[in-house]
């Protein structure tokens, strides 16, 4: 069943039959759904196994056998997914797992039972081709990831260890594939930014609202949030966001004028450089500062819970993402310092430094070599998550992790943001296809090292 319209069958209906399990987390529910997958597994020579991490909540993980000297190749997915959101703005039922126009429909196509469909099938395709003097690959699909792993690879990491022990591990994350002029990126993660959740409380006088006072709290959140916006934003340019500024400036002939502005932290260079880049690769200026900065985005604000009434207090919550080199205890000093003379107080909800993966590791020289024999010219470009994934976790653990999910270049999916996450979620069934087969081909290359 090597052929690729045998593979993109096969993780076509397995996808749209994990799509049809509605594993929303919060609260999760994976249970039912790794089940399936076990048993789907089981069915196709793997032994399977199910891991109960909590009421309701299940993990999956198989292992293709090898030569037991090696550490395990990891291959990471999860199954949970984010809520569907607003119903009425979905074309389709987004747990139909419905195989219209072209497109597996519904809740996690892409994010993450796309990915988990294709890596399952790949194993299947392994476990059937054997070759047990290699690399093992133990499979993992995980509960949790969308609220932070607790009871997914957390869980795991804490009472089976011996599930995450690997080489290397690979997950979703990167594979997007950017286009520069007529050259082609396929992006790839080798770290995640931290984060920094605050919390700033600020006092005023309690009070009638017919009767306004002059310390009103809600007049320093304004001054607070005014300051917030402000904040001159520090660029940075550190080994896994080199290559993107490499390459643009080198596309744009410009590298020779900019190069050196832009390792100063130059302003003016820095915002035509984030358009340039923001044009040509990666959409959105907005997402290209967001790779080169730390960012803080003010989401929620407590006041009065009466419209007569001024409240005496208003907190005002803020979520911070930090570069690697950034570190958490630094950047509140930073913050309290530039609010200091306001009756404000900040403090720390949840906080943890970025986490990096060497760049130099056989998984990321492998990816490299393989994207041209997939499609001419295709290349390799090393960058950061903005967001957060499974991969953090084990990073912590002291393990080297990717976030690459190989997508071919056509279908681009411009709109990718927008389906992850949003509304009308879908996957086409030629990519299902193409991400099983060189998944298949990754995982048989990275055996042999
Ligand atoms: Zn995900």
């Amino acid at each position: 069943m090597s052929d690729v319209s045998g593979l993109r069958d096969e993780a076509v209906g397995l996808l749209s039959a994990l799509i049809r399990f509605d594993t929303t987390n919060p609260p999760g529910n994976e249970l039912e759904c790794a089940r399936f997958l076990a048993d789907w597994l089981t069915e196709r020579g793997l032994s399977a196994e199910v891991i109960e991490s909590g009421a309701g909540r299940g993990n999956v993980t198989a292992l293709v056998p090898g030569d037991e000297k090696k550490k395990p190749l990891l291959i990471l997915g999860h199954l949970d997914v984010v809520p569907a959101g607003d119903l009425t703005k979905w074309r389709r039922d987004p747990f139909g797992g419905e195989i219209a126009e072209g497109c597996v429909w519904g809740r996690g196509a892409i994010d993450c039972k796309g990915v988990v469909a294709a890596q399952a099938v790949a194993l299947a395709e392994l476990t059937r081709i054997g070759n047990e003097g290699e690399r093992p690959v133990r499979f993992l699909a995980t509960a949790d990831e969308e609220v932070g792993g607790k009871a997914g690879i957390g869980w795991i990491l804490q009472n089976r260890p011996e599930l995450a022990d690997c080489w290397a591990s690979i997950t979703e994350g990167g594979g997007e594939v950017y286009i520069m002029g007529q050259r082609r990126f396929a992006s790839f993660m080798v770290g995640e930014k931290g984060q920094l959740r605050l919390r700033f409380t600020i006092q005023g006088t309690q009070g009638h609202a017919a009767v306004p006072l002059n310390d009103q709290a809600m007049y320093v959140l304004g001054e607070v949030l005014r300051r917030l916006e402000k904040l001159e934003p520090e660029y940075r340019v550190i080994p896994s966001n080199r290559e993107l500024l490499d390459q643009v400036l080198s596309g744009s002939g410009l590298e020779r004028k900019y190069t050196r502005r832009l390792e100063r932290g130059d302003g003016r260079a820095w915002s035509k450089f984030l358009n340039l880049a923001g044009g040509m690769a990666v959409r959105m200026p907005q997402i290209v500062r967001a790779i080169y900065t730390d960012t803080l985005s003010p989401t929620m604000v407590e006041g009065s819970d009466k419209i007569n009434v001024i409240p005496g207090e208003v907190i005002l919550n803020c979520d911070c993402r930090l570069l690697p080199g950034s570190e958490p205890e630094d950047k509140l000093a930073k913050i309290k310092k530039l609010v200091a003379d306001l009756p404000v107080e900040v403090t720390v909800e949840n906080a943890h430094s970025a986490s990096i993966s060497s760049l130099d590791h056989p998984v990321v020289e492998t990816v490299r070599r393989l994207l041209p024999e997939w499609e001419d010219g295709l290349e390799l470009l090393p960058t950061i998550c903005l967001g957060g994934t499974d991969s953090r976790q084990l990073r912590w653990a002291g393990y080297e992790a990717y976030g690459y999910v190989p997508f071919p270049s056509e279908p681009n999916l411009k709109d990718m943001p927008s389906r992850v996450h949003g509304v009308d979620e879908r996957l086409e069934l030629e990519i299902v296809g193409e991400i099983t087969r060189r998944t298949l081909d990754l995982v048989r290359e990275l055996r042999r090292r």
